[in-house]
């Protein structure tokens, strides 16, 4: 699915995941199976791999569409939707590692990735070693050879926007190297490009971008992509079609929706710098950003969500909260609403203290997910909410 190579990433948006037809929208196909011809056809279905036509859990021509348009994004041969990101998450770890096995992963990561690490994977025995994403020497020097299968990264992390640098992870051999690129969205970076084996997408979140969709997508080389469609057909995190049309859906404003995201987080991240209860402000776009130089170089926009720190800690960010008018408490990010949580205690609440010390997620930390609202309305009911904590 490899995108034409003259046309600019944001062109390939309108053009990726077309299905032949006129129609301009995507084709909602709701049937979960379909009839064949008779023994012979039925056969050649139940051998074939993530084929349309046969049964919708195997694969179904929406969710095919939205796989279609992931690929080009992502420049990769080949995409495999899921119910929801934990559906992919949970589904590549569980196709590529068996007990005794180990992976070495992002500790400052999306807390139900380090749920199903530190909880599901301890119970298989699959060991886990977590390193700092930011020094990808950490990455490389925890792999054990012929024990590690995977290493997983997450750029930018949530909700601390850590960056990992994907040349250096690009060159880790031997064990599957995966990128939770979720923040980032196929727009701002491509991490296969620099030799990452999985792409994967909380399409819930920037690509659908409407929170009308709970989805989940990899991308990767087609045997590799082959391999892991094999084991979720059995795991059953199927991608609805009526999710994977909204996710077709959003792809095409993808790029216009990041632009204007990314132009309004960094003016607020900007604007937070100068606020006097405001003790820290974590944004890839700001020049004070330690990883601002590596955003730079690997991202074509910044992305949607900021984080910042409060002076006062639980209390202070209680009432903001409160006091917030048109930005509203919720945990997603990347639609089209400016939303603001208290990660320690919502998103992040099940993480375990230690590990909250160690990713910076302290009891001051709010991320913001930048919608999109006028800049200057969100500014006047966070300057407003902050005048009163
Ligand atoms: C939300 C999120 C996930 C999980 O996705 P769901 O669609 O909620 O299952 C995984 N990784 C990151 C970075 C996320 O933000």
């Amino acid at each position: 699915m490899t995108s034409d190579d003259h046309l600019q990433i944001a062109t390939t948006a309108i053009t990726s995941g077309r299905d032949g037809s006129n129609a301009l929208a995507p084709s909602l196909s709701t049937s979960s199976t379909w009839s064949s011809s008779g023994l012979e056809e039925s056969n050649r279905q139940a051998n074939a791999l993530h084929q349309t036509g046969n049964y919708s859990r195997y694969a179904n021509p929406t969710v095919e569409a939205f796989e279609h348009a992931v690929a080009e994004l992502e420049n990769t041969e080949s995409a495999l939707a899921f119910a929801s990101g934990m559906g992919a998450i949970s589904s590549v770890v569980l196709a590529l590692c068996s007990t005794g096995d180990h992976i070495v992963a992002q500790r400052n990561c999306y807390a139900g990735t380090y749920a199903f690490l530190v909880g599901p994977c301890a119970r298989l025995g699959i060991d886990v070693t977590f390193v700092d994403g930011r020094n990808a020497q950490e990455f490389a020097a925890a792999v054990r050879p012929g024990k590690t299968m995977l290493v997983m990264t997450e750029s930018p992390s949530n909700p601390h926007l850590d960056l990992v640098d994907l040349t250096e992870l690009g060159k880790i051999k031997g064990p599957f190297t995966l990128v939770d690129s979720t923040l980032a969205t196929p727009l701002a970076q491509q991490p296969h490009d620099y030799g990452v084996s999985i792409v994967l997408h909380s399409a819930t979140k920037g690509i659908a971008g409407h929170n009308d969709a709970t989805l989940g997508v990899i991308a990767g080389d087609l045997d590799l992509i082959n391999d892991i469609w094999a084991y979720a057909v059995l795991h059953g995190a199927t991608a609805s079609p009526f999710d994977a049309m909204n996710g077709l859906r959003g792809i095409r404003t993808l790029d216009v929706r990041l632009a204007r995201q990314s132009e309004t987080a960094l003016a607020l991240a900007l604007w937070l710098l100068t606020q006097k209860n405001v003790t820290g402000v974590y944004y890839p776009g700001l020049k004070s950003h330690p990883q601002h130089e590596l955003a730079v170089k690997q991202m074509r926009y910044f992305g949607s969500v900021l984080s910042f720190e409060i002076a006062g800690g639980k209390p202070a960010a209680s009432k903001l909260l409160s006091a917030l008018k048109l930005v509203r408490p919720a945990v997603t990010l990347g639609g089209p609403e400016t939303l603001i949580s208290h990660s320690a205690s919502s998103t992040h609440n099940s993480v375990d203290i230690e590990t909250k010390t160690k990713t910076g997620l302290s009891d001051s930390l709010l991320r913001v997910s930048v919608g999109l609202e006028a800049c200057v309305d969100i500014k006047n009911d966070l300057e407003n909410a902050l005048k009163n904590c």
